[in-house]
């Protein structure tokens, strides 16, 4: 077998050795079923079982409350932009969005056809190279959406927006999600496309709370009605089996690392070991504000759009890949998700310090 490089794709991305090893061993059969994973019906007990399992799992990792449904919905984070704004905004009625980068606009493009949106806060004017924290809000928003982590432009919030009391924050999670501690709780609604952080690529990860549920319109076509999934537990028609699959044992392999609080500490270690060397290097720079950097997308620049080529074509043959920026803002852009190795920072950044040694 050709021997692994460093991936620091965006998504779909890098996954846990351990997860890749058990998915081999029941490609061909299911435990002792004698059918592989991706050969059961959806019907079937044993995968019934392991749908169960990570439904279970994920709640446990997150710590989601009884109130909160967990679906599994294909059509990624993408079709989340329209689906909540479908089910949520009416044609009189507003919702506020935090904009800081292109997925924000998405979102925000999306609940323009089916209401008013208002515009709380937004970092456009330094082109999303912070979150912002001085939002306003409008009086009677029917929510409050924002993007915990901007893959693009290489910014996180460090903790949720402040909204008033009685919002429903609703928050695109897709390249943060299960990275560090969140508390549920703060939110009605928290999505996220599986191919980063939780899997394999083909749905996403919606978590609801019961009110907001109630709240979705029923004129939506059946797949569209978050109804469908919570009332058939995301089984009403065949789902993504092999994701959900995957997802649950990612998750295990969350718990078996000790969780999200040391998860959270592992990534926050992981990209200061990044930061820490850009702050002092003189070729290189990051992108973001310091306050609004991203533990999940490092993105960083050395000013000169040939050199930065030059980086990403060396950094590529010497085995680490995926380090071009998004064709949107150019320069370069490490995504070091929760299965990103620690030692795989180590090495690109030591591949970034003879760089820079060799151009001095
Ligand atoms: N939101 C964010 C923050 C993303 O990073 C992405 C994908 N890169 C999306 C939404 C869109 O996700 P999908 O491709 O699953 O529709």
């Amino acid at each position: 077998m050709a021997e692994r490089i460093l991936n620091f794709s965006a998504g779909p991305a890098v996954m846990p050795i351990p997860v890749l090893e058990e998915v081999r061993e029941n490609l061909l059969s299911l435990g002792d079923s004698g059918i592989g994973i991706l050969e059961h019906s959806h019907r079937s007990k044993a995968y019934s079982a392991v749908h169960a399992q990570t439904q279970a799992t994920i709640r446990e990792v997150g710590s989601i409350p009884d109130d909160y449904h967990v679906m599994f919905i294909q059509g990624g984070a993408s079709l989340q932009f329209a689906m909540l704004a479908m089910s949520l905004l009416g044609s009189d009625q507003t919702a506020d969005f935090i904009n800081t980068g292109s997925w924000s606009k998405k979102a925000i493009a999306e609940a323009k056809n089916c209401g008013n949106v208002h515009v709380a806060s937004s970092s456009e004017d330094r082109n999303f190279c912070y979150v912002p924290t001085q939002h306003e809000f409008s009086a009677n928003a029917e929510f409050v959406h924002f993007t915990s982590n901007n893959t693009i432009f290489g910014t996180q919030f460090a903790r949720e927006p402040d909204v008033p009391d009685g919002s429903t924050l609703i928050c695109d999670s897709s390249s943060d999600i299960f990275s560090r501690p969140i508390d549920v709780t703060k939110y009605g609604m928290v999505y996220a496309g599986s191919q980063k952080n939780l899997g394999p690529a083909g749905m996403a990860l919606v978590i609801m709370r019961d009110d907001v549920l109630e709240r979705c319109r029923s004129e939506n076509p059946t797949m569209l009605r978050y109804s469908t999934y919570a009332e058939n537990d995301s089984m009403y028609n065949t789902p993504p089996t092999f994701a959900i699959y995957v997802v649950g044992l990612v998750c295990k392999w969350i718990l078996s690392l000790g969780g999200l609080e040391s998860m959270g500490a592992r990534n926050q270690a992981k990209a200061a070991v990044l930061y820490d060397y850009l702050e002092q290097s003189s070729l290189f720079s990051a992108t973001a504000d310091a306050g609004s950097r991203s533990n999940m997308n490092v993105t960083f620049v050395t000013g000169d759009a040939d050199t930065d080529a030059a980086f990403v074509q060396q950094a590529t043959a010497a085995g680490l890949d995926g380090l071009k920026g998004h064709r949107s803002v150019g320069g370069m852009r490490a995504s070091i998700y929760n299965a990103f190795p620690p030692e795989g920072v180590e090495t690109l950044v030591s591949f970034m310090r003879d760089f820079e040694a060799s151009r001095a």
